[in-house]
């Protein structure tokens, strides 16, 4: 029996956030607003939102044994995401340094800490998890070794999910497993290019390029302008919904999360894109990465 719908394995980060007036130069310091701090990581964010939906989450990931590892375990628990997974200590627990200026535009700086501590061992003894879990779900802001060990204690009949953000050229082992392989534009051509191969005009075309380097199937996120899947049966479009957006952060995190639980509901690559699709619109009307994730009960009303 599976215990979990979906494991995800990534990172946790605490994004210490404050807007400036304009970024310092070298050598410069500026003041900036009162600091946010909020639990972050891509690893983190999909769990959260999976188990925001309803889905039975389960995490694997690396905090420091610090305020703000407790600040990152506290909110995959208060989302009902199992954290018998989240190893603590070894390291301080990542931090996104980032400022945002008037125009809304962010710069960041990762110190990844305990994310980068998240070794092939960890991913081996955390064997009983996979074994209990429908889909698996990563990223790449934990190290591409530990990813490569993912691919490989995937227990047969398992699907993985991977949205390699940030980018980097995928080993083929890596990229023959997803099922699908999650992009945006710009993960897209990074892998395109890291392949050798070219970036085409059309974001058709950069899904079937995509789905040539191994992957079994490839999703496109196309923001305001909603997805595209591909898969051995074609490519289709999938609509956007309509919404007021006020703040897109971690909005491809929900996104990926959606599709992964309902993937391992037994729906077909497209209608699992349409839920999505409704997730990352929910997502983009609120403030904030994990504070805007819907519950299910919010998506469901969205069809009403
Ligand atoms: P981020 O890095 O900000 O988390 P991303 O670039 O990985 O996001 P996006 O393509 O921006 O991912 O968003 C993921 C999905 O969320 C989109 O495919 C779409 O379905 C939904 N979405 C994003 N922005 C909007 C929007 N403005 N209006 C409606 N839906 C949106």
């Amino acid at each position: 029996m599976d215990d979990y719908d979906l494991l995800v394995v990534g990172s946790a980060n605490a994004d210490l956030v404050t807007a400036v007036e304009r970024r310092p130069g070298a050598g410069e310091t500026v003041l900036g607003s009162d600091l946010a701090v909020h639990p972050g990581g891509k690893g983190a964010n999909q769990a959260v939102a999976a188990g925001r939906l309803g889905a039975r989450t389960a995490l694997l990931a690396r905090v420091g044994d610090d305020a703000y590892g407790r600040l990152l375990l506290e909110s995959q628990r208060s989302a009902g995401v199992d954290t018998v997974g989240v190893l603590v200590g070894g390291a301080p627990t990542g931090v996104a340094l980032i400022t945002v200026d008037p125009s809304g535009d962010n710069s960041i700086v990762v110190a990844p800490g305990a994310n980068s501590r998240l070794t092939p061992g960890d991913v081996r003894a955390a064997g009983s998890l996979f074994e209990a879990a429908r889909v698996v779900s990563t990223q790449l802001e934990i190290p591409l070794e530990t990813v490569a060990e993912v691919v490989r204690v995937l227990p047969a009949g398992t699907r993985l999910v991977l949205n390699p953000s940030p980018p980097a050229p995928l080993p083929e082992e890596v990229l023959g497993a997803c099922d699908p392989l999650v992009v945006n534009e710009h993960e897209a051509r990074v892998i395109l290019r890291g392949a050798g191969a070219e970036v085409p005009a059309e974001p058709e075309d950069w899904a079937r390029r995509l789905l040539a380097l191994g992957p079994k199937s490839v999703v496109v996120t196309l923001g305001g302008d909603g997805a595209l899947v591909a898969g051995p049966d074609g490519t289709a479009r999938v609509p956007s919904v309509e919404v007021d957006a006020v703040d897109t952060t971690g909005a491809g995190d929900a996104f990926t999360a959606a599709l992964g639980w309902r993937l391992g509901a037994g729906d077909d690559l497209e209608t699992a894109a349409r839920y999505a699709a409704k997730v990352g619109a929910l997502a983009v009307t609120r403030a904030g990465a994990q504070v805007s994730y819907p519950s299910g009960e919010e998506v469901a009303a969205l069809d009403a």
